[in-house]
């Protein structure tokens, strides 16, 4: 029988996906997330991504970029790099595009490392897709709908009719993982022969500023930790939505309240 081109995310299946640290277990095997991202214009954007990689089991956050001191105001735990993402020290995983404004340097330099990136926000209209394609190592990008309508050359509402559709034209093109974003997540690797993943966690209370700068770092921190990147992809849309449920908890939320809820929504998958 021909495989289903969609396939729902299942909680049982999701405990096995997230990594869990072993007794002997160092910050450098957790993994380190290199975030390149935000700018003068947005530091925001890289504070949380910062926040986003912080609850999702990173062993380290290296920043590099224009709004160091707002994350180190807000997260103390950060490491701080001068240099760009290639002399930046030991990184397992790169996140880069969240508020990156027109700042291409930053998001070109993640792309020509050997780690995985997840490719956001600015960064995905500023990357050059012959150098995704020329990657060695996975790259998982995340747009929502408008950002893939701009990459696809069409019309917003073309995305939002076809969503199935314009979700594996992308991950072919960039040769990629695609996460398209909305009120249905949808998940696509490279290979046209494995199912797209559906995510069924989320709340439409998730749909305020930031909410998917929490997601971008919490995606590189499953990425760091080794993760495959469809996996990655379909655990980071996963606890993004049920921290979105528990931050909201019926009533609005702020992007800030997401990431602090994802512990809670990994404990609820492990528990
Ligand atoms: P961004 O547009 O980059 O800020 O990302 C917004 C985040 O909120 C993504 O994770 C979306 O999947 C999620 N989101 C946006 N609108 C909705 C909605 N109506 N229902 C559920 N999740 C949503
Ligand atoms: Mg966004």
């Amino acid at each position: 029988p021909a495989t289903p081109d969609l396939e729902s995310l299942q909680h049982a299946d999701l405990a096995d996906l997230l990594p869990h640290p072993a007794a002997e277990s160092d910050k450098y095997r957790r993994g380190v997330v290199g975030v390149a991202a935000g700018s003068a214009r947005y530091p925001g954007a890289a504070v949380l991504a910062v926040a986003g990689a912080l609850r999702s089991g990173a062993g380290a956050v290296r920043y590099v970029g224009p709004a160091a001191d707002a994350v180190l105001a807000r997260f103390p735990e950060t490491l701080v790099s001068d240099s760009g993402p290639k002399r930046a020290g030991r990184v397992q995983a790169w996140v880069t595009g969240p508020g990156a404004g027109d700042d291409s340097a930053p998001v070109a330099e993640a792309l020509s490392t050997d780690v995985p990136v997840l490719l956001d926000a600015d960064g995905l209209r500023l990357a050059d897709v012959a150098a995704v394609r020329a990657r060695t190592a996975p790259t998982v990008m995340t747009p929502h709908a408008g950002e893939a309508a701009a990459l696809l050359g069409v019309a917003r509402e073309e995305v939002e009719s076809a969503r199935l559709t314009a979700v594996r034209e992308l991950a072919r093109r960039y040769d990629a993982t695609v996460l398209l974003k909305g009120s249905t997540t949808l998940i696509a690797g490279p290979d046209d022969a494995t199912p797209v993943r559906v995510n069924p966690t989320g709340t439409p209370w998730l749909a305020t500023a930031g909410s998917g700068d929490v997601l971008s770092g919490l995606t590189g921190s499953l990425l760091a930790a080794g993760l495959a990147p469809l996996d990655a992809a379909s655990a980071a849309a996963y606890l993004h939505g049920l921290a979105g449920r528990y931050a909201a908890n019926g009533a609005p939320t702020a992007a800030q309240d997401v990431a602090d809820a994802i512990p809670a929504a990994w404990r609820d998958i492990t528990a």
